[in-house]
């Protein structure tokens, strides 16, 4: 299938959208895969003039897709190498999980809105993401029967650090998960052991809650 256009117009944008996350501390390794990700392919074509703000943006079933600062940031702190299997719970608009197989990682996603992950996981199919493993289920249940994940990144605002999400990331690896109540915390959960994690916490952000079970 063709690709949808990439322009100098749009690409000028997200240019200009790089240097802007550079000056908010993002490093080269993650700006030069986002330069990579074409952003405006996740948004509804009428709105794709916005793609490059550095701003939230309505989806579809309520959902939004996240602001860039908030993807470089979550996949600063995952630092992935490549070929790492990693779980994300809120595929939303594919945009996120885009970023994470850009980066060179095997991605698995989950997305609890039947809607959004029919047509996120075509959309992927179509613009050439069709190695991203797209699941429809709740993710606070993760996936055991692919796991363990060097790493799981959540991306709705979640109550707690869910329990069967700890047991299905490898000793090593960790969680980048943005806790509390619509305006969250980041934090980076490690398993230093079996049973032991470690907490780090970094700056607020906002977030879409994340909700149990599946929806329709
Ligand atoms: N990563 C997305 C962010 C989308 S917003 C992007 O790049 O666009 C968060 C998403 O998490 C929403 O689509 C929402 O439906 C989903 N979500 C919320 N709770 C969930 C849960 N328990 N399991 C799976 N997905 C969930």
């Amino acid at each position: 299938m063709k690709l949808p256009e990439d322009n100098y117009l749009q690409q000028g944008r997200r240019k200009a959208l790089m240097e802007l996350l550079r000056q908010k501390g993002i490093k080269e390794a993650v700006l030069e895969v986002m330069m990579k990700v074409p952003r405006h392919y996740f948004f509804p074509s009428t709105f794709d003039v916005h793609a490059y703000d550095d701003k939230a943006f309505p989806i579809a079933a309520d959902q939004t897709i996240s602001m860039p600062y908030t993807v470089a940031f979550q996949t600063q702190l995952l630092e992935i190498k490549p070929l790492e299997k990693i779980l994300e719970i809120g595929t939303g608009s594919g945009y996120q999980a885009a970023v994470l197989a850009a980066s060179g990682a095997r991605v698995f996603s989950i997305e609890r809105q039947k809607q959004l992950f029919d047509s996120t996981k075509l959309l992927l199919q179509n613009i050439g993401y069709s190695d991203i493993k797209c699941f429809y289920g709740d993710g606070y249940k993760g996936l055991p029967t692919y796991a363990p994940f060097d790493k799981i990144i959540i991306t709705a605002a979640a109550p707690i650090i869910p329990e069967d999400l700890k047991q299905q990331v490898k000793v090593g690896g960790w969680i980048v998960i943005p806790v509390g109540d619509e305006v969250t915390t980041m934090k980076k959960v490690t398993r230093i052991s079996e049973t032991e994690f470690v907490e780090e916490d970094f700056h607020e952000f906002r977030f879409v809650p994340m909700l149990g079970g599946k929806a329709k």
